[in-house]
């Protein structure tokens, strides 16, 4: 069939549109119709020159939500007119990573697999995370489809797939957060919101957030957020936490992918059990710098991909708790686009404009 989706050709070059072939579903995979897909930081390293990329053209979105239009042979668990999130970590659900309770790193995600479902002029196509959701139908494997209830809004919950899943995921998942703790999160991005829902959620007692745009302060203190820190006008922001928190943060979490805010993090947290979860990506070869005693000193750094959050069997818990009012997920969306306008999508959410952008394919657009 013939779809519509937004792709990079190369580095350093505009994100492109054009129609694409789209092959159906075979074994164990199944077609759904996209009707959301969140824009992501992510996507745009295939084109702003930031990630070494050689596999052009790649269909991007790696976020989306939709409905199973057609199952291929040997799907089991997905029929026809499932409401299903799409994630980029697959949970096969019988390799040794998904029979533990310990990661949501599904073997399956790191084998490369030679399936191209989308098409160029003839010439298979390669689909970010191997969904490809900027486009208006996908093929994908049965085990990246997660189905979910069909009473949310799919153009809300889309973005629970990566941003979501990740900050809600690393404060409640990987960092497992108690009740009455003390949370700082550097960078208040797509990200970092989530990670004060998140945090909010555990129940913690003070949220400290640093950015250096001061309009991200009433984005996040309308979901939890009790301090905000601007590095700019604020001279020590790690003196500052610890005074604010007597003594330092229980937990820190980074979000901006910068190995001297990754430092101030863990320095950020209490002696004898701060612990720190790293979610920002350190761009090219930069490494992890840390004072050779931060982490003798009882504290504890910890990695963490999509929140931990296992993307078929735990993702719909996100869903549920956003159904019963537990999550904000309306306030964290700053503008809903149509597939056209994908280019200044992400030059909003670039220059830091936008919280998160959404793509629908069904509604007319909004302002
Ligand atoms: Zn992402
Ligand atoms: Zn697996």
């Amino acid at each position: 069939m013939k779809v519509q989706a937004a792709f990079a050709a190369a580095q350093h070059r505009p994100i492109e549109i054009a129609e694409f072939d789209l092959d159906g579903p075979r074994d164990g995979e199944v077609l759904v119709e996209i009707k959301a897909a969140g824009l992501c930081h992510s996507d745009m390293s295939f084109f702003d020159g930031s990630r070494n990329w050689h596999d052009y053209p790649i269909v991007l979105g790696h976020e989306g939500a939709g409905i199973v239009r057609e199952v291929g042979p040997g799907v089991a668990s997905l029929a026809r007119g499932d409401h299903v999130i799409l994630a980029g970590i697959p949970e096969c659900g019988e390799c040794p990573a998904c029979r533990s309770s310990k990661t949501n790193l599904c073997d399956a995600y790191f084998k490369p697999t030679q399936r191209r479902p989308f098409s160029l002029h003839g010439r298979p196509a390669r689909a970010f995370c191997e969904l490809g959701t900027f486009a208006n139908f996908v093929t994908v494997r049965e085990w990246q489809a997660a189905k979910i209830r069909s009473d949310v809004p799919l153009d809300v919950i889309c973005c629970l797939a990566c941003a979501g899943a990740t900050g809600i995921g690393s404060a409640i998942f990987t960092a497992r957060m108690e009740r009455g703790a003390s949370a700082v999160v550097f960078g208040l991005g797509g990200i970092g919101l989530n990670v004060v829902e998140g945090a909010r959620l555990a129940g913690a007692s003070a949220i400290i957030g640093v950015d250096t745009n001061p309009e991200k302060e009433i984005a996040g203190r309308a979901i939890g957020l009790t301090h905000f820190l601007n590095p700019r006008t604020v001279p020590d922001v790690v003196e500052t936490i610890r005074g604010i928190t007597g003594g330092g943060a229980d937990y820190a979490f980074e979000c901006v992918g910068s190995s001297a805010i990754l430092s101030q993090a863990v320095e950020s947290t209490r002696i004898g059990w701060g612990t720190t979860v790293t979610i920002g990506i350190l761009p090219g070869d930069e490494r992890v710098d840390l004072r050779p005693r931060a982490l003798q000193e009882g504290r504890r750094l910890m990695g963490s991909y999509l929140g931990n959050v296992k993307t078929r069997s735990e993702l719909p818990l996100l869903v549920d708790w956003y159904a019963e009012g537990k999550l904000h997920l309306d306030a964290l969306i700053s503008h809903r686009i149509r597939l056209d306008r994908i280019a200044d999508g992400f030059g909003m959410l670039s220059d830091g404009r936008a919280r998160r952008v959404v793509i629908g394919f069904d509604e007319p657009p909004h302002p």
